[in-house]
């Protein structure tokens, strides 16, 4: 039995827009059917989706019980326009806007709601984020509304502030949590919040020629090394391998996230993760 706490049905782990254009017209259920049958051949029994606006995930999700699959999808995840998401999300402006597409996501079946609240890694600098982190005020405002609507919420979040603002807001898992300090990481271990720190988006990458090595190399250390500490100071951790992502293919990458995992965490590494894991399927 494998979990992967973060895939994407509408990427397949080549360049985004040509995975994308494949469900422009209608969601690709012979794609769709042969991922899920790869899921299931694998031994995957829960899936966590992280979203598209073309419905890939949402149809997976319709579809996923014949393969005997838990699949939990948000519908489309939500960015804040003129910030990280639009290339597979859809934008608000103001928290009426917000509470249109959390309302939206209700009654199209969503099973929780997924929020972009920083950008990404630059994986051609260490050390480096692309976007400036939502501010925390306007985090807790979208957590309230969600979580008002009855909705847990994942969010795509890196770096202190952004992760912290999470926390502190109560959002109920963080994805990636790149260059975490020690501070941040014993925040987390003291909330409720699960972390899933996706290794491998940065470890498939080495060997790879897209990026520079000295870029890669030591973020994976580094977020290695994080999950460590986050381990040893009590953090809720679970496998999400964000599947679909450049190089993650699905299936596989849920288990070299797992194999990555259990470099980090040592001979403890599965009790951990099972911690973790029974959070997320509780709330999500
Ligand atoms: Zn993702």
């Amino acid at each position: 039995m494998a979990v992967d706490c973060h895939i994407h049905m509408a990427l397949d782990g080549g360049y985004w827009k040509d995975a994308l254009a494949r469900h422009k017209e209608a969601p690709d259920e012979a794609f769709i059917r042969k991922t899920l049958e790869t899921y299931k051949r694998l031994g995957f029994t829960y899936l966590r989706d992280g979203g598209d606006r073309w419905d890939a995930g949402k149809r997976a999700s319709e579809l996923a019980p014949e393969y005997g699959i838990r699949y939990r999808t948000p519908v489309f995840p939500i960015y804040r326009k003129g910030h990280y998401g639009s290339f597979i999300g859809r934008g608000f402006e103001t928290l009426d806007d917000f509470r249109a597409l959390i309302s939206e996501v209700k009654v199209r079946g969503g099973h929780f709601i997924k929020i972009m609240i920083s950008g990404l890694m630059d994986f051609n600098r260490y050390g480096v984020l692309t976007d400036e982190p939502m501010p925390g005020a306007l985090i807790r405002e979208l957590t309230n509304i969600a979580h008002g609507e009855g909705f847990s919420i994942m969010a795509h979040a890196n770096g202190d502030a952004a992760v912290r603002g999470a926390v502190l807001a109560g959002i109920d898992s963080v994805e990636h949590g790149a260059y975490l300090t020690d501070e941040t990481l014993h925040m987390l271990a003291e909330s409720k919040t699960v972390w899933v720190p996706t290794l491998v988006t940065i470890g498939n990458l080495i060997g790879d020629t897209r990026f520079p090595e000295e870029a890669t190399r030591p973020l994976l250390a580094y977020q290695m090394a994080a999950v460590r500490k986050a381990a040893d100071f009590g953090a809720l951790i679970t496998p999400g391998s964000d599947a679909g992502a450049y190089r993650v293919f699905h299936g596989q990458g849920g288990l070299d996230e797992l194999a990555l995992l259990r470099e980090a965490l040592g001979e403890n590494a599965d009790e951990i993760l099972a911690r973790g894991t029974a959070e997320i399927e509780a709330r999500f």
